[in-house]
């Protein structure tokens, strides 16, 4: 037996400088010839704890793994680092099968993966032939029938558990729940195994979520969040088909990489765009949540949800997509009322309707949070007394709470008066006032709650309204056109003294991407090109994936580290031994031919938005910025596009707005400027129907 501990290989292979939770603890637990159930969160790091004894023990471990595509990945990846391993399933021709196989026998592999069917149609045939010191059973949850991924191959692994009982078993799965780890117990025939559960947490993904967000909004957010991340792999989960492709051809509109996902396309496709993915050829994939599983592409930063998912699992499994690597990665999800309504229309007529209703509703829960989401998740999972993790919206921005009893009591009245016939955005402009069509058709101008808000933005009604559903106080009729309900609780606060605790809307600045600080000089954006070019030729010349060659924690840390010898090399993280080996000098090379940087300068939007801070009107900052007015309104409202804090109103009246939209909304939603100032007499200057286009492009009111 060689020498060696499970720290020095995972250095010295690896490439990595500590454990990360269990790891060790598994690792020693198995080879000390004792069975294990490890349950991890995906990217929780469950593959080393069989491959680092898999390089200790003197002969060959066994992996039973049920996803082709990640077989293939994972011997890619090891053989990168210089480990002997191989498998063997339905894709292998009758030659490639008979060489593995003689590696195999003559003890030359230290790692062989299997698909289930193999292991257990062939185990008495030739595998028990085969020297092993440790059986991996991954995706042990395929065990139970209690989920939807059930193989049933799984269930004949018990009769060959019993076949070897001196050879150690590990059983591993992202799958927490107590029905499947029972299962994975009873039906798997361990021996007395150890339980190692790891915590769900993912400090790396930060937590997002935004309501109510009208469409048009919504993309330019998100086309904004995905062009602030140039190069940077993400997922956009849609409900539905249709929606997939209508963003996926929006992002690609809009000149970012993108191709869609989804359970309608043919295999073909699929796997085109899933391998066009992993290769970092399409930048983002909109998809179904047909979407991802099998798939190990560490490096994806960012998931946003375009709809609420139907479940916590669900999102949570969506969501752990991102940030396999351990970086920092972003999520956020955007749900709006009416997804709440079209979920529920999937289930209507499922007999599992109770379960699935209430499965929505804590997903609602989540998402309507006030307090720490990170605690909200995982308490779903069973996990408690965490403290606010600092890495979700609601902990970078924490809410004010006031007494709200006064605001509530005027929704409710508006409500009320309206016969609870109105939605939500009715009801907030009958509340503020506002001069619409549909409003003056209605007669809502005439009851006596008209206008009786008008201190509230329009976002902010939408806040207060959302908590107020939330305390239910109101409800939505998701079966009457979403029309604003009073529920008891409701009838109370209107007529007698219940506190009503509300809190105040934070200012949604924009969402600084959290990275890691670095702590040398940055890196100019010209080096990072260059070594991902290097790994790209690297990996087309290997045809593996190109984080095989080395994954972007790599990446960093030599940008961080700047190593200039071999002997630097080594504390790179993920640099081992046999990477350092074939192209440690290359790397050095190319770190050593970095200049200086530049330093950055502000843009010339943001010179504008310094002079907004100050507080200057538009002729005064076209002044000190020797521009044009129309120049210095393209910079506001594309700071207000970006959520930047710019209010627009500081220079256009609400009236002006509305006039604006009636015009406009005669003219056909025009987007030219002319034909609303000529029909409005120019009595709004250009300047003012672009902010006004603006505010009414980001709000649906
Ligand atoms: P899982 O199978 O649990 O989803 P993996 O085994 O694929 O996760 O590991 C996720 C990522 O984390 C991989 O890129 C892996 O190389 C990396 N990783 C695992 N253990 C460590 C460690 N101790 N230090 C640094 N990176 C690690
Ligand atoms: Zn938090």
């Amino acid at each position: 037996m060689r020498m060696l501990t499970p720290k020095k290989i995972l250095k010295e292979v690896f490439g990595y400088d500590q454990f990360r939770p269990n790891q060790l603890e598994v690792i020693e637990h198995t080879l000390s010839g004792q069975d294990s159930i490890v349950i991890m969160p995906t990217g929780g790091g469950k593959s080393i704890c069989y491959q680092v004894p898999a390089l200790i023990f003197g002969k060959m471990t066994i992996v039973v793994s049920p996803l082709i595509s990640l077989m293939k990945d994972q011997v890619d990846a090891l053989t990168a680092n210089g480990v002997k391993c191989a498998y063997i399933n339905s894709t292998l021709g009758e030659v490639d099968r008979r060489v593995i196989l003689d590696q195999a026998m003559s003890n030359q592999l230290d790692l062989l993966y299997l698909s289930p069917e193999t292991f257990v149609h062939f185990y008495d045939q030739w595998i028990h032939q085969l020297p092993i010191s440790l059986v991996a059973i991954d995706e042990a949850h395929c065990v139970s029938s209690w989920g939807h991924d059930f193989r049933p191959e799984y269930r004949q692994i018990k009769a060959i558990r019993e076949k070897c009982p001196n050879i150690p078993f590990v059983a591993l799965t992202a799958t927490a729940d107590k029905l499947t780890r029972r299962d994975i117990q009873e039906q798997l025939g361990l021996q007395t195994p150890e339980l190692f559960l790891s915590s769900f947490n993912r400090p790396n993904l930060s937590l997002a979520v935004r309501s109510q967000i009208p469409k048009k909004k919504k993309q330019v957010e998100i086309l904004n969040f995905i062009r602030s991340r140039q190069d940077e792999s993400g997922i956009v989960y849609c409900l539905s088909r249709k929606e997939c492709e209508s963003w996926s051809d929006f992002l690609n509109d809009n000149g970012i990489s993108s191709r869609f996902y989804h359970a309608g396309m043919s295999a073909e496709s699929r796997d085109a765009v899933q391998e066009g993915f992993i290769e970092d050829a399409y930048q983002v994939i909109c998809a179904t949540i047909a979407f991802g599983m099998g798939i190990d592409k560490p490096n994806v930063r960012w998931v946003i949800h375009n709809n609420l998912p139907k479940n916590v699992e669900g999102y949570y499994q969506e969501i752990g997509r991102a940030g396999r690597d351990g970086l920092p990665s972003d999520t956020i999800l955007y749900y709006n009322y009416r997804d709440v309504v079209l979920l529920n229309d999937f289930i209507k007529d499922s007999p599992n309707k109770d379960v699935y209703q209430e499965k929505i509703k804590r997903m609602l829960h989540y998402a309507e949070a006030s307090s720490c989401r990170r605690i909200v998740l995982l308490s779903y999972f069973g996990e408690h007394n965490l403290q606010n993790c600092g890495n979700c919206d609601i902990c970078k921005n924490p809410p004010d709470f006031i007494d709200g009893k006064i605001i509530a009591q005027k929704a409710l009245s508006a409500a009320h008066r309206s016969g609870q016939a109105v939605g939500i955005n009715l009801l907030i402009n009958v509340l503020r006032g506002a001069q619409t069509m549909e409003l003056f058709e209605r007669n809502l101008h005439k009851i006596k709650t008209y206008g009786v808000g008008s201190e509230y933005s329009f976002a902010e009604w939408q806040h207060f309204i959302n908590q107020l559903i939330n305390l239910g106080i109101m409800e939505i009729a998701y079966d009457q056109k979403l029309h604003l309900k009073i529920t008891s609780l409701g009838e109370e606060v209107l007529k007698s003294n219940v506190e009503v605790k509300l809190s105040l809307p934070v200012d949604k600045k924009t969402e600084t991407k959290k990275k890691t600080p670095a702590k040398g000089p940055k890196p100019s954006s010209e080096i990072v090109d260059k070594l991902k070019t290097f790994r790209k030729e690297l990996a087309s010349k290997n045809r593996v994936p190109a984080y095989v060659i080395f994954n972007d924690a790599t990446l960093e840390d030599l940008l961080l580290k700047r190593p200039k010898n071999l002997m630097e090399l080594v504390d790179v993280h993920g640099m081992g031994k046999v990477k350092i080996e074939r192209f440690g000098q290359e790397l050095l090379d190319i770190l050593s031919q970095e200049e200086s940087a530049p330093t950055k300068k502000l843009s010339t939007t943001e010179e504008t938005f310094l002079l907004y801070e100050k507080g200057l009107n538009l002729e005064q900052m076209a002044n000190e910025r020797k521009v044009s007015e129309p120049t210095i309104v393209n910079h506001l409202i594309k700071l207000y596009e970006e959520k930047k804090k710019v209010d627009l109103f500081r220079y256009i009246s609400e009236y002006e707005v509305n006039q604006v939209k009636e015009v406009r909304q005669k003219l056909k939603g025009t987007h030219q400027l002319k034909p609303v100032y000529d029909a409005l007499k120019g009595n709004i200057d250009y300047n003012k129907i672009s902010m006004a286009y603006a505010i009414l492009d980001q709000y649906e009111y």
